[in-house]
């Protein structure tokens, strides 16, 4: 509470609007309508500068994993802020938490990664992922294999690189974007490509994959260096893709060589029940991309994890790899990494996830799904979307103008959730220390938002 006793609420709102430019912003809309200001948090709770308590079922932006205020994150940050707050790695030096996670993250990845780049964020990771996959065939004689295959409503961050290879048709819109050698596919989303074509989630699995082949073949086999994807789309609006989609994209990357990358920056470190989300989906990536729960955003830090096939070629054909960021494995974003990575194992929380958060989400999500406003309900592990529509029976869709998500999210502000929307999807990746209490709290939530909505809907005459 210390910061709000020095000013307002109205005053913090008017600094804000004069001086602070906020991220995927309408700059002047928001400072007609004013921040909301988040002064602290405990656990899945946060607190505004009004007194407000408001369950955080987003997990701050998909990284306060092991929730807020945890004493062990706070203790290995002021040790080592006191100890030795940054030296960098370029001058073949290195620090004591920079090594030792390096070593922890080899023992919690699948088998075959022992090697990691650290980079200050996601974007910055998949920064790294474009110069280290161009360079890998490059030392393999293979220089011509520059393109890189992504998928339109993935993200994969919000720098060049990680706009380019994301795809956000209006972040493209702004900047010039995709940079070249970059190039997308569809989404493996059933819901918007599968059921309007008739087809079962099993065979659009496969159907959706075999875009991946056709692009291949289009762009020329010999030209495709990798291909990225979160192994479930996350901003995207937590799109769980069929069983079948994975196991054929891995089958098609093998085919025909093609680097298989999987950005685990939501999904690793837990949030599917599995530390990564490939091991949930059953794909054997050569570069995962990491960053938000690797320290549950109490500081940044990103990174690729490099497998055997890739870093083989670096270390041992590789000479000088240029590249590399001051912050590459800061000492202090290490810390925090090594306790947050140690607090995961003590307190289970893979395991919590696997055995009963995800299992009883997943049940409370299908009862959601019987709302009168909902089409769809998915879940995987800790995160869950209740797609939002005009008629259940037909799968009509609300007018987009109509913009329902927003709706029914200005309603969770007002009754003290915070849940996101992505168009008409309704998401959630609530911290993985959630009880199974707390779930049965925000579900009663949601279903009393679901509700308000439902009634504003039908006052504006927008549903019989
Ligand atoms: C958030 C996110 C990123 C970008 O991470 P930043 O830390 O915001 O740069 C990249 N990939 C995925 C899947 C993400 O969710």
């Amino acid at each position: 509470m210390e910061y709000v006793m020095t000013r307002t609420t109205a005053e913090w709102q008017a600094a804000d609007a004069a001086h602070f430019l906020h991220p995927f912003t309408d700059f002047q809309a928001l400072a007609k309508k004013g921040s909301r200001i988040i002064t602290s948090a405990e656990n899945i709770y946060l607190r505004d500068s009004e007194g407000h308590r408001i369950l955080d079922a987003m997990s701050g932006l998909w990284c306060v994993n092991v929730g807020y205020g945890r004493q062990e994150l706070i203790d290995a940050a002021t040790r080592q802020l006191r100890e030795l707050p940054f030296y960098n790695s370029f001058f073949q030096t290195t620090t004591p938490p920079a090594v030792e996670l390096a070593e922890l993250l080899a023992e919690v990845m699948p088998p075959g990664f022992q090697h990691v780049f650290y980079a200050g964020s996601g974007s910055e990771g998949n920064d790294t992922v474009v110069r280290m996959v161009r360079r890998y065939w490059d030392l393999q004689g293979q220089p011509e294999r520059q393109v890189i295959i992504s998928r339109w409503n993935g993200y994969h961050g919000s720098t060049m690189a990680g706009a380019s290879l994301g795809g956000m048709k209006y972040m493209h819109a702004q900047g010039g974007l995709p940079i070249p050698g970059i190039t997308h596919i569809e989404q493996p989303y059933w819901w918007l490509h599968g059921r309007p074509a008739g087809l079962c989630r099993a065979e659009f699995g496969k159907v959706a994959a075999g875009w991946l082949e056709q692009k291949i073949l289009e762009v020329g086999p010999e030209k495709v260096a990798a291909f990225i994807a979160e192994p479930i789309q996350g901003a995207g609006g937590v799109i769980v893709p069929p069983e079948t989609y994975w196991p054929e994209i891995q089958r098609i990357c093998d085919q025909y060589g093609v680097l298989l990358v999987s950005d685990e920056v939501i999904c690793g470190f837990g949030r599917t029940g599995h530390w990564f989300g490939c091991q949930t989906v059953g794909s054997r990536p050569d570069l995962i991309t990491f960053a938000k729960g690797v320290t549950s955003g109490y500081i940044p830090l990103g990174g690729v994890m490099v497998g055997e096939r890739v870093a083989k070629v670096l270390i041992e054909q590789g000479g000088e790899f240029e590249h590399g960021y001051t912050y590459s494995g800061h000492p202090v974003a290490c810390a925090v990494a090594l306790a947050n990575i140690r607090l995961i194992r003590e307190l289970k929380l893979v395991e919590h996830v696997h055995d009963e958060l995800g299992p009883y989400l997943a049940e409370q999500f299908a009862q959601l799904g019987e709302h009168p406003l909902v089409g769809e309900a998915q879940t995987c592990g800790a995160m869950g979307a209740l797609l939002l529509v005009k008629d259940r029976a037909s799968g009509e869709a609300f007018p987009g103008e109509l913009e329902i998500g927003m709706l029914c999210r200005g309603h969770c502000f007002g009754n003290g959730l915070i849940m996101r929307a992505v168009g008409d999807r309704m998401i959630i990746a609530p911290p993985l220390v959630m009880t199974l209490a707390q779930v049965d709290e925000m579900v009663a939530l949601i279903r009393r938002c679901l509700d308000l909505t439902l009634a504003d809907v039908r006052a504006r005459g927008w549903m019989p």
